[in-house]
């Protein structure tokens, strides 16, 4: 891997602020020059974010939010959070499609309004992508992948805040991963469809079940720009060391 290489941290729901003192590991790792290409991104959830923006303020590292709501300014929709709200808090991005999301039924006409909301708030974008077990099985996953790129990103005109995360959904959480061939002709076919729907070359990041133990295999994966980590993320000392076994 080359240039940056991503490193996201999604905490799903959990953490406290009693979590906070564990991430001066993360900030003393991302001031040292050997890391300088890792892109730290934390995703805490929305209760934390005003503290993790306080925690880094002097750091390279980034805040986002892990979901929007589909209207992108302030409104009546009760538990909610708008683009607008992130964007205010001081996040520099947002997670659009995430499968748990998905499975909630967020459905691919939400994510694109998502997306829309959020490129007109100059958030930068993680858009998960990932088949689910059936699929797999059914052997449709490219068709799966092909349609939520294409009606995610449906009349994006400005692709220069977008990363894909492409997360097989039975990887998610399970501590099973792909084979490196069977993730190696996915990220190729993902980047062909990426490339057919915006002419542009846009970084793709792996997620699911990443962890201190896998990431030197998945690391030497053609076409893979970082990673997107959940559970493994919300042990500082876990996340670090991935960070250290990506680059080295
Ligand atoms: C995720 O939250 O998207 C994720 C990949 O989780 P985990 O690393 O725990 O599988």
């Amino acid at each position: 891997m080359t240039n940056n290489i991503y490193f996201i941290a999604n905490w799903k729901m959990y953490g406290s602020t009693s979590s906070l003192n564990s991430l001066n590991k993360v900030i003393n790792l991302s001031k040292l020059k050997k890391y300088k290409k890792a892109k730290i991104i934390y995703f805490p959830p929305f209760t934390l974010i005003h503290n993790f923006i306080n925690k880094f303020k002097n750091s390279k590292i980034s805040i986002g939010g892990q979901n929007c709501h589909v209207v992108e300014d302030y409104g009546s929709f009760t538990g909610s959070i708008s683009s607008k709200m992130l964007k205010e808090l001081g996040c520099k991005y947002v997670i659009i499609g995430h499968s748990e999301n998905r499975i909630a039924g967020e459905t691919d006409l939400d994510i694109n309004k998502k997306i829309h909301s959020a490129i007109n708030k100059n958030l930068k974008i993680v858009f998960c992508i990932g088949e689910t077990l059936n699929e797999k099985r059914k052997q449709i996953t490219f068709s799966v992948l092909k349609r939520q790129i294409n009606k995610g990103l449906k009349n994006i005109k400005n692709y220069k805040n977008i990363l894909i995360a492409y997360e097989p959904v039975w990887s998610i959480g399970t501590g099973v991963i792909p084979n490196g061939k069977e993730l190696e002709l996915n990220i190729f076919k993902i980047k062909k469809i990426i490339s057919k729907k915006t002419k542009k070359k846009l970084p793709i990041l792996y997620g699911g079940s990443v962890n201190n133990k896998n990431v030197k295999s998945l690391k030497n994966i053609t076409g893979i720009k970082g990673f997107l980590i959940g559970s493994a993320s919300q042990n500082s000392k876990k996340f670090i060391d991935i960070i250290k076994k990506t680059i080295n």
